[in-house]
């Protein structure tokens, strides 16, 4: 589904990622961790074409990710990005917020937008909350929207970056939960987290990056046991 080869990126003359492969399988989901700054948001960005590359080559579904090339619009209709702060539109209760890109982008009829939008809340267990307005919310709860608006645009892969970093302890169960939910109907989803009991439950793979590089790449449960690399130790002695 993803193929990243010899991705570099630099900004200005500082290289942030230098020198990234990495396959991405459909139904994988490959748990990103490692320390602040070492380009773990800037490679999300780049396979979502927000950010130009300085080498190497993103391909998704075998086309050619360019974030300056005519065809990266429809490209990232398919990529789903989740971020740590939710950017709802505030004056739109929760399911305008999700109903809002299928009908002004997809051009679907309302009235089919808005049974999929209700099945949509069903499904981050939101169905009572579909008239609130984002304000009402809690953090946890305006996340769940936040992905109920990410999947009403159907996307083949879901990229999550950092998804409950910035939510109050007692609501990020309630996001990992859904999480876990999609990740068991086999979508393909790229985690930034820090949530190493989800890496473990639900992750097939664990990437630890450092200095814009992969360190390594494993089943979550191997790398979290009996990490390989001693920066990897190191860094999962610190966030454990
Ligand atoms: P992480 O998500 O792993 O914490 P980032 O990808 O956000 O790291 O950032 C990697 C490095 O690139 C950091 O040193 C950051 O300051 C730098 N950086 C990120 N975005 C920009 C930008 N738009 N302009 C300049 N430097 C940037
Ligand atoms: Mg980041």
């Amino acid at each position: 589904m993803l193929r990243i080869t010899g991705l570099v990126k630099e900004f200005g003359n500082r290289t942030v990622i230098n020198g990234v492969d990495l396959d991405v399988m459909p139904g994988e989901v490959v748990v990103i961790i490692g320390p602040s700054g070492t380009g773990k948001s800037t490679m999300l960005r780049c396979v979502n074409g927000l950010e130009d590359i300085n080498g190497g080559t993103i391909a998704f579904e075998g086309e050619l990710v360019r974030a300056k090339s005519r065809e990266i619009v429809n490209l990232r209709r398919r990529i789903g990005m989740i971020f740590q702060n939710f950017n709802l539109y505030p004056h739109l209760t929760a399911l305008q917020n999700v109903m809002l890109a299928p009908m002004k982008v997809l051009k679907q009829p309302r009235k089919k937008v808005e049974e999929q939008s209700r099945e949509l809340f069903r499904k981050v267990r939101l169905e009572h909350r579909c008239d609130a307005y984002p304000n009402q919310l809690s953090g946890g709860e305006q996340q769940r929207v936040a992905i109920a608006r990410t999947l009403a645009m159907e996307p083949h892969l879901m990229l999550f970056d950092e998804p409950t970093s910035a939510l109050d302890p007692e609501t990020v169960g309630d996001v990992l939960r859904v999480m876990e939910d999609l990740a068991s109907e086999g979508r393909t989803m790229l985690v930034v987290t820090h949530e190493i009991g989800f890496a473990r439950h639900v992750g097939s793979r664990m990437i630890f990056m450092d200095g814009g590089k992969i360190i390594e790449d494993r089943p979550p449960k191997d790398m979290i046991a009996d990490p390989a690399n001693p920066r990897t130790k190191q860094f999962l002695s610190s966030i454990l």
